[in-house]
């Protein structure tokens, strides 16, 4: 297996992070994509809850085609609301713009743990687990384990890309893994979760062209072979990080347009709240705002969508990356 550090220098030949914007992408444009992606990330999540935990043929049978925020599922939740997969997120960008940009690990912990306190819609079982052993035990990084590769802290990991663009493999690296084990401090799910935030650089810098996205799996495929999906579609993901971020990668690079994307990948059903809100960031980092369906906008709840549309714009303005 390659140093992660090799495979990130290696895979930023193109790249991106040390030179950021590449001509004509100003400011603005930016901006615009970081705020798609966050708005992507929650409207993902909003959109995938009324599926989660079906099977395809099951989302088949009750919604068809399954393509509008209506809320329900196992959560019975509001139109419009989000699960942990938003929340979490953005309690992690308030740890995160409360130290003025950095990403510390006691600083993450005590985020998380104050979120759990507040008794959110949802949680998942990897999470509970290592926020109630560092009550117990103040240490904010979770002991490493096999058995943590789920994909909750990948799913959350939008901030971090933000406040990161233009800085260096290794500053990514780190608060990658700052952030990521608190609750899963796991290799697979570290592989993910800096996939997802050297896609998002990507995006973030103007790169489009699949061929060059692709890239970045070709990297992790290399590190972490078990992330191969061997031509298979991936339907019913679970919440291990490789079927989800199998159904992601699918869904991204087999589509032309937020919506469609979404689509797809939401109807694949299984953890459908995650997969949703993952490719929704990375959608959004895409396609942009004006490539985000109006009537999914209207539906998201207005605090969340207030909230994401903040901390998108205050994340970023740290970021080394910003013309
Ligand atoms: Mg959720
Ligand atoms: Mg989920």
């Amino acid at each position: 297996m390659l140093n992660p550090i090799a495979l990130l220098t290696q895979s930023f030949k193109h790249d991106a992070l040390l030179s950021p914007a590449l001509p004509g992408r100003h400011g603005a444009w930016v901006q615009d994509r970081a705020v798609a992606a966050y708005l992507g990330l929650a409207i993902g999540d909003a959109l995938g809850a009324t599926v989660e935990f079906l099977t395809p043929r099951e989302i088949v049978q009750k919604h068809g085609v399954h393509r509008d925020i209506t809320g329900g599922g196992w959560l019975r939740l509001k139109a419009g609301h989000v699960t942990d997969d938003t929340t979490m997120a953005l309690a992690l960008g308030r740890a995160i713009l409360a130290e003025q940009g950095q990403v510390r690990p006691l600083a993450v912990a005590q985020a998380l743990d104050a979120w759990m306190r507040a008794k959110p819609v949802d949680i998942g079982n990897t999470v509970r687990r290592n926020l109630i052993s560092f009550r117990r035990t103040g240490q904010a990084e979770a002991p490493e384990s096999e058995h943590d590769a789920g994909n909750g802290a990948a799913m959350r990991i939008l901030p971090v890309a933000l406040c990161t663009w233009g800085k260096t493999p290794e500053a990514v690296l780190a608060a990658v893994r700052h952030q990521g084990h608190v609750t899963h401090h796991n290799a697979l799910s570290d592989a993910a979760s800096l996939n997802l935030v050297q896609l998002l650089h990507d995006l973030l810098s103007g790169i489009q062209q699949p061929d060059k996205l692709q890239e970045r799996l070709s990297a992790i495929l290399h590190a972490h072979p078990v992330f191969a999906d061997r031509g298979r579609r991936r339907d019913n993901p679970s919440g291990f990080v490789v079927e989800t971020m199998q159904a992601v990668w699918q869904g991204f690079f087999d589509t032309q347009s937020f919506e469609d994307c979404l689509v797809d990948v939401v109807n694949r059903g299984g953890d459908a709240d995650t997969t949703g809100a993952i490719v929704g960031m990375l959608a959004g980092a895409r396609y942009g705002l004006d490539g985000i369906p109006p009537r999914w906008l209207r539906a998201l709840e207005s605090s969340v969508r207030t909230q994401c549309e903040q901390q998108a714009l205050a994340l970023l303005a740290y970021s080394p990356g910003l013309p």
